[in-house]
């Protein structure tokens, strides 16, 4: 894993500065509101005269302490601190605020830099909850993939990482196990970035397998299919994808049985996992076919949320799934034309070889509602180009067979900002995928692509409660927010972190 930045919690005592005020030759981090007005025990760190040195160059520089704004003051002498750096927190809406947004932009402002950083501000004074929240969007901030640079970016850069973070904030009972849960949150964020990141000639299935293997030391228990296992289960349409290629396909089964009852059944998470897609034989167009190496972040997703939930010992049964192939042509290549018989033993006429998702997600799916008998299922795959189309980078596409975990979900979106759209589901995109020759297509066309491939999709969940989310949008290229400047997002890893923590919990 890439160096992360450190984090300590320490108590703000009431009545006496810290040992050393403004920590010693970092940053010390102020937070102001609209009037500008620093707390008393902030006041009292930051020494006297800082609230007039405050005062002042907000005037020079015009900051009016407005959300997600920030003065850089070189620190008066009498401070160990080397700058003073005053956040601002807006108008006070305490209720809403976004405490992760708030800690990534922190930790932007100071690069590798260390800090102290005394969290309260006059009418605030954050929870654990909300400590937790901060900690995990500095951490998540701090994230960088430069493993294949040569050279690393210099010290006090934009995102670096390295930085130790010193949080002063309000006394707390809860405060070290909540922020020790983010912590955990925040590793598996950044493992499923660190997936989707790496190049495809580092991360084929096996490799990418090894690394989920590793989940074993935090309890996880681990299975690992390989072709000889898949050919005598009959996973012919997943192995139909990875004919065409050099690296053998793998399909990993991850259990955190961490539920009061062990044989409860679990909830259960499916990612698609193309660690390479070329499109096989239907190939794609070479401009930016590099980026097919995230053809493999929902299989990244439900690796970095089974080790979330592991390191906090979720009370949960739990589930995670993932189909790993490459597709390539090849003279083994599939065919469009060619009929293969899924797990499931439905029949499938591949059209296009580029629409090899659903084709490892069938038997997958298929594979964990027989064997697991799951709650519900949840897969996450980089889909389609049409999900772009229709909802951009705002939102992932999701498509269920279930009000009730739909509305959930959304919830848990909205909550932690991974936000979803729900989209149809209707018998009337079955005509679309009718096969003149085989039970179905593998495409139905331009046409309604996401919905298509969502209809498809349900003909391996029978009546299982599930979810397809189709993070093609989502789960790579993403804008840079305030709490992620890495190509591949870690999309749904919080997501469904929380989805299992508001409701699945004993
Ligand atoms: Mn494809
Ligand atoms: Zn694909």
């Amino acid at each position: 894993m890439a160096d992360g930045i450190s984090i300590e919690i320490e108590s703000l005592a009431t009545g006496g500065a810290p040992a050393k005020p403004g920590g010693s030759g970092g940053d010390l981090v102020l937070f102001v509101g609209e009037d500008l007005a620093l707390s008393p025990r902030a006041a009292e760190i930051a020494g006297p005269g800082a609230a007039d040195l405050v005062a002042r160059a907000a005037g020079v520089e015009r900051f009016k302490g407005k959300a997600l704004s920030a003065l850089v003051l070189t620190a008066p002498s009498g401070l160990s601190a080397e700058r003073l750096v005053v956040i601002g927190t807006g108008a006070d809406e305490a209720a809403g605020r976004d405490w992760a947004t708030l800690g990534g932009f922190t930790a932007g402002k100071l690069g590798s830099r260390s800090a102290t950083v005394v969290l309260e501000w006059p009418g605030t004074a954050p929870g654990p909850d909300e400590v937790a929240a901060f900690s995990l969007g500095a951490r998540l901030r701090a994230y960088k993939f430069d493993r294949y640079k040569s050279k690393k970016a210099a010290e006090g850069e934009e995102s670096g990482g390295g930085g130790r973070l010193t949080l002063l904030v309000p006394e707390n009972a809860g405060l070290k196990k909540a922020v020790r849960g983010a912590e955990g949150l925040a590793e598996g964020v950044i493992l499923a970035r660190e997936l989707v990141n790496e190049p495809p000639n580092v991360l084929d299935p096996e490799e990418f397998a090894r690394r989920a293997e590793a989940l074993e030391k935090l309890g996880v228990e681990i299975e690992v299919l390989d072709e000889k296992d898949m050919k005598k289960l009959g996973m012919r349409a997943l192995l139909a994808v990875a004919q065409g290629s050099a690296k053998e396909a793998r399909v990993v089964i991850m259990r955190w049985n961490g539920g009061e009852d062990p044989a409860e059944a679990p909830v259960a998470f499916i990612g698609k996992g193309v660690c390479f897609d070329s499109g096989g034989i239907s190939i794609k167009g070479s401009g930016g076919m590099e980026d097919m190496k995230g053809d493999m972040a929902g299989a990244a997703c439900v690796v970095g949320l089974m080790h979330a939930l592991a390191s906090r010992k979720a009370k949960v049964n739990a589930l995670g799934a993932i189909g790993l192939v490459e597709n390539m042509p090849d003279g083994k290549a599939q065919r469009p034309g060619d009929i293969v018989t899924s797990l499931s033993g439905q029949t499938i006429e591949i059209i296009n070889t580029d629409a090899e998702g659903r084709l490892v997600l069938a038997d997958v799916l298929w594979h964990v509602q027989q064997t697991y008998k799951p709650r519900f299922m949840i897969d996450l795959a980089t889909l389609t180009g049409a999900i772009l189309v229709a909802l951009g980078q705002e939102f992932a596409g999701m498509f269920s067979n279930n009000d009730e975990l739909a509305q959930r979900l959304s919830a848990a979106g909205e909550a932690t900002g991974e936000r979803v759209w729900r989209m149809p589901l209707t018998p009337g995109f079955d005509k679309l995928i009718e096969s003149k020759f085989a039970d179905m297509k593998n495409t139905g066309g331009r046409h309604g692509g996401s919905a298509t491939a969502a209809q498809f999709l349900k003909r391996y969940v029978n009546d299982v409660p599930w979810i397809h989310l189709d993070i093609a949008g989502v789960g790579m290229s993403a804008p840079a927010t305030e709490v992620n400047r890495s190509w591949g997002s870690g999309w749904g890893v919080r997501l469904l972190d929380r989805l299992v923590r508001d409701h699945y919990e004993a």
